[in-house]
């Protein structure tokens, strides 16, 4: 993996774009794609995932630092753009301090800091290389975080959404609050409250968004043979919300839901050595596709992202992977690692991961290695049009440091 700082090319090509910031509306009253957040990355909660024209740009586990990777020149490192930074300290325009919660918005990075205080955050805006940050809205401690405990922050047309799940103790059972607040991106902090609900434990929540509309699927477990799915569609500009999809008592076992830009919606699910992929209209789920997937790995409900259907599996300590299109037509079946990945000298197969994404072209996966002396994470992308071609985009590896060493 080759290392450098950002091209001097992309800088120029960056500071172009990080021009004046457009209205949530274009011209012609409606929502402009390019102010949609980046769906296709929102696969993982835990790692931060983007990509603009020229590069991607992300998160690693266990590193202060924003990462990229240059696509023409295949040169990656540190997202900061200043020849006389060490990337070293606060001070430098790549650090995130953990919870970054990225977005790529209109040409600027949106990122949360922390302040000068313990308690202190803000939404901080920058240009693509870090450079020009300014903390653009505050975001209040007491009223919002402790209390909405947010998971993930995504700027989408013009606003700033916070998507909460705490915690709570009703009576004597724990409930987790589920929360959607948005704020708009030039206003002072304000925050708007779209949903909040107190669900029983065991639920797992996807949001996506899509021009003038968030839409939230919301799975709840009472016992492990039965779920209750619920898709909520809220509109941005009017405040208003609607349920689109419910079914209580589910058969199958529901997994993430995709929105395409035409606001189509996907759900991929799994039962008995089954996977599926339905379309829902008018409130019921139309089979797309069923395939054999027979659970072995445990990781058998599909991932949609964008265009494409995921199954991983592991068989005989390798993984495998199909991958489907929106008509459940197989489009590649084989190794998710057909050969060795240049950078990586450990096996990706003894590695966990997770699929932060993709589209029809690409999977991006984050592999993680915790051995005896070391362990290390790994952003790889795996091309989809190169019989699964690996290309490490940036990694961190650490030694273990034993204690009597
Ligand atoms: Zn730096």
């Amino acid at each position: 993996m080759k290392r450098g700082f950002l091209g001097v090319g992309i800088v120029i090509a960056i500071l172009l774009l990080s021009g004046c910031q457009k209205d949530a509306l274009d011209d012609s009253g409606k929502f402009p794609a390019e102010n949609n957040a980046q769906n296709k990355y929102l696969l993982s909660d835990g790692v931060n995932f983007l990509e603009t024209e020229e590069f991607f740009c992300g998160t690693v586990f266990c590193e202060d630092y924003l990462q990229y990777y240059d696509k023409a020149s295949g040169i990656s490192g540190v997202l900061c753009a200043d020849p006389s930074c060490m990337h070293n300290s606060s001070e430098c325009g790549a650090y995130i301090k953990h919870f970054a919660s990225l977005s790529f918005y209109d040409g600027n990075l949106y990122r949360i800091t922390s302040g000068t205080t313990l308690r202190e955050r803000y939404l901080c805006k920058s240009d693509l290389t870090g450079m020009n940050r300014e903390n653009i809205m505050p975001i209040s401690y007491e009223d919002i975080i402790m209390v909405y405990q947010p998971q993930k922050y995504i700027v989408h047309q013009g606003k700033l959404f916070l998507l909460g799940r705490a915690s709570a103790v009703d009576g004597m059972q724990t409930v987790f609050r589920v929360s959607l607040l948005s704020a708009d991106l030039s206003g002072d902090g304000e925050f708007t409250v779209l949903h909040d609900e107190n669900v029983p434990s065991g639920v797992s929540d996807t949001y996506r968004f899509v021009g003038g509309y968030v839409y939230l699927s919301l799975v709840t477990y009472e016992n492990l043979d039965s779920r209750d799915i619920t898709i909520t569609r809220f509109d941005i500009e009017n405040g208003t919300s609607e349920v689109i999809y419910q079914e209580l008592d589910m058969a199958e076992n529901p997994g993430k839901i995709w929105v395409t830009e035409n606001h189509e919606i996907y759900l991929p699910g799994w039962k008995d050595n089954k996977a599926y992929l339905w379309k829902l209209e008018n409130n019921e789920k139309v089979e797309i596709a069923s395939w054999p997937a027979d659970g072995s790995s445990g990781s058998d409900i599909p991932d949609v992202t964008d265009g494409v259907v995921v199954n991983i599996s592991r068989r005989e300590n390798i993984r495998w992977v199909e991958i489907r299109d929106f008509s459940g037509t197989l489009i590649y079946s084989g190794k998710l690692y057909p050969d060795v990945i240049s950078g990586l000298d450990i096996d990706p197969n003894s590695c966990s991961y997770s699929l932060l994404g993709g589209d029809e072209e690409k999977l991006i996966i984050d592999l993680m290695y915790h051995g005896e002396m070391r362990s290390a994470d790994y952003t790889v992308l795996l091309d989809l049009k190169d019989n699964m071609k690996a290309t490490l985009l940036w990694g961190n590896e650490e030694e273990r440091k034993l204690p009597w060493n």
